[in-house]
């Protein structure tokens, strides 16, 4: 046995995780080293969608040179109104965009920084966090310096988290359901509420509340996003206490912007609007739970 201490990022800290793989808590068991493929559909191989500075981000991700996003397709949740669906669940991941190596992943990053980028934003990290953890410390060595945003659906490992330590500087989960039918019926596991709980627990524990620089531009920390969802269907007011219980006064951006999308038309109830008075009322609901406010 080797007696030699891996640091993160080295693909050998990973391998194990991809081989039987359990880099999310869906635990498919896969090889995925040997092309087998679990719930996320994804090889051992990161499939990059698109990368670009994004403006559309929250005021404290965007600041002067945009947030430098690199979409992963693929996704280790199944949410039947996602709105991103032509990258997490295309026909074929591999098809979705170009399957390439951490090194060409940190050759990206490199790339948006030098645009101007104030953070690197992982987008659907969670199911390729292997490539990830190796694209990031590439990129440090080469001299990579502006935050990495890690921009996730919540449903993570804490495990793969712990392992993720040192290399992420801000943590962006979804909190999405405190209603763990909800989240088998519309994410398709059984036991959201628990994980993310677990997962947010250990982002906070690593990065602690969010902190910007001069310019109110993000340097650490952890901001949680929580989309409200027609007919209380998330059960919000409990999604905002489980956040303030695991990551007390962290930032939350209680969104507004729900549209039914990809399979919400098979269920009647995604369908219906959600009122602008029920999302203001959560937002204020969150501050007087401590945690900030993130919605601009
Ligand atoms: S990363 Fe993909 S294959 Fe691995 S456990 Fe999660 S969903 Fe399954
Ligand atoms: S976590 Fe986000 S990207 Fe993944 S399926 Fe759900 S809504 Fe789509």
């Amino acid at each position: 046995m080797s007696s030699r201490v891996h640091k993160p990022g080295e693909p050998q800290q990973w391998a194990d995780l991809i081989r039987d793989c359990v880099l999310c808590p869906r635990a498919c068991h896969v090889d995925r080293m040997a092309g087998q493929l679990g719930a996320c559909r994804c090889g051992a191989r990161a499939v990059v969608a698109s990368a670009g500075p994004h403006f559309g981000e929250e005021r404290c991700l965007v600041g002067t040179g945009g947030s430098g996003t690199i979409f992963l397709a693929g996704c280790n949740l199944d949410c039947v109104f996602c709105q991103n669906c032509d990258i997490s669940h295309p026909p074929s991941v591999r098809a979705a965009g170009r399957e390439i190596e951490p090194e060409q992943i940190a050759a990206l990053a490199l790339g948006l920084k030098a645009r101007g980028c104030e953070n690197i934003n992982f987008v659907s990290p969670t199911h390729v966090a292997h490539a990830v953890a190796e694209a990031v410390a590439i990129a440090r060595q080469e001299g990579l310096r502006v935050p990495i945003v890690y921009n996730c659906g919540g449903y993570d490992s804490v495990e793969t988290l712990h392992r993720l330590e040192g290399l992420i500087e801000v943590y962006m989960p979804d909190f999405k359901w405190a209603d763990a039918d909800a989240g088998r019926r519309y994410s398709g596991v059984s036991d959201y509420p628990a994980v993310a709980a677990a997962a947010l627990r250990e982002m906070y524990r690593q990065v602690g509340p969010l902190i910007t620089d001069a310019r109110g531009v993000v340097v650490r920390g952890v901001l949680v996003r929580h989309l409200v969802m027609p007919g209380d269907l998330a059960r919000s007011r409990e999604v905002i206490d489980l956040v303030a219980a695991a990551a007390p006064a962290c930032a939350i951006n209680v969104m507004a912007q729900y549209r039914p999308c990809h399979r919400a038309a098979e269920y009647p109830e995604l369908l219906a609007p959600v009122a602008r008075r029920t999302v203001a009322a959560l937002r204020q609901y969150a501050v007087d739970r401590g945690l900030v406010r993130a919605d601009h």
